[in-house]
């Protein structure tokens, strides 16, 4: 069963520079129960790609294809519906949970407020009940209900950002670099936990982060962006023991390994390009090892690989250039 379905997802910023580009043409499904992994460096589209599909992008963003989450079309709702799908089919959390807690409201009343939003049937004791029971679940005290924002370390607050969002059950959880601020071990902990939700309420998840390593362990598909691009998308198996675009390649080759000591971090060189003038043809041709004449006149499609999708003319097509 489909809980999320991209079609050829574009978002348009409007800057002073014009147009940014940062996401075009994306498309892909989610199945109940999956952890899909967003990967790729800062400023290539994937927390925007999550904004949209929460439909929190700032006032006067262009969103072209559609987005249905557990079957709604997301893109033709008005925002007082989308407040009632966010959090309860869909919920989003981030690197920071701080900013989006208000700090002069107890736990216990941000949960309060969120599910009456959602479930104005429930009483306020029920409500607590329900916010008492998620803590729980993410092995927190419930008598920290009555506690503030501050009270809680850093690992802390992203276990409550956690039950705040899976307290409704929503159908997808967007989980946005959420471990990045944290140290080693608390990272661990956080992902066990979101492991451990995911399969026990089936909640779909995507986990967008720059860190190949946190999706080694959680993803079951990993998708690969570069400069708003979906570039290759596959299994997890596939992803690590047969990657096929070049920029996977590079990103692979770019996890240190501890195992080997001398082993150097070997970084992509180049930068990606800017969004509000992309070059011509692949996007990723400045900085390619295999670049040919056609990566630099045309845009590569999407081609099929033993049922990896990849976007790059080294699996198919014309490659001489010609047209
Ligand atoms: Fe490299 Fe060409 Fe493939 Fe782009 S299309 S990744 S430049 S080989
Ligand atoms: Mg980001």
């Amino acid at each position: 069963m489909k809980v999320l379905e991209l079609k050829n997802v574009s978002v348009r910023y409007r800057t002073e520079k014009g147009f940014v580009r940062a996401v075009e043409n994306v498309s892909f499904d989610l199945e109940k129960g999956e952890t899909l992994g967003l990967v790729g460096e800062s400023g290539c589209g994937k927390s925007t790609l999550g904004f949209a599909i929460m439909k929190l992008l700032p006032e006067g963003t262009i969103v072209e294809g559609s987005i249905k989450v557990d079957g709604i079309d997301v893109s033709s709702l008005s925002n007082e519906e989308m407040r009632k799908i966010r959090g309860s089919k869909v919920s989003m959390i981030f690197q920071d949970p701080m900013t989006s807690l208000n700090p002069i409201l107890r736990i216990g009343d941000h949960f309060v407020e969120m599910i009456l939003t959602h479930r104005p049937d429930l009483s306020e004791e029920e409500a607590r009940e329900l916010a008492a029971s998620a803590l729980e679940d993410v092995g927190i005290n419930r008598n920290r209900l009555r506690d503030y924002p501050f009270q809680f370390s850093g690992g802390m607050r992203q276990r409550v950002m956690i039950a705040l969002s899976i307290v409704l059950n929503p159908a997808v959880l967007i989980a946005d670099e959420p471990t990045t601020s944290l140290d080693v071990i608390v990272q661990a902990q956080i992902m066990e936990l979101l492991e451990k939700l995911s399969r026990e309420h089936s909640t779909s998840m995507i986990l967008i982060t720059h860190d190949m390593g946190l999706v080694a362990e959680a993803a079951d598909r990993i998708g690969v962006m570069y400069a708003g691009h979906l570039v290759e998308l596959a299994t997890k198996e596939r992803i690590f023991t047969e990657p096929l675009h070049p920029y996977t390649v590079a990103l692979l080759e770019s996890i240190p390994n501890t195992d080997i000591n001398d082993r150097e971090l070997k970084y992509i060189p180049g930068s990606p390009p800017d969004l509000s003038n992309p070059p011509k043809g692949c996007r990723f041709a400045p900085r390619c090892e295999k670049a040919m004449k056609i990566c630099r006149e045309k845009e590569p499609p999407e081609f099929e690989v033993d049922g990896t999708r990849v976007k790059c003319w080294l699996y198919g097509g014309d490659r001489n250039g010609s047209d």
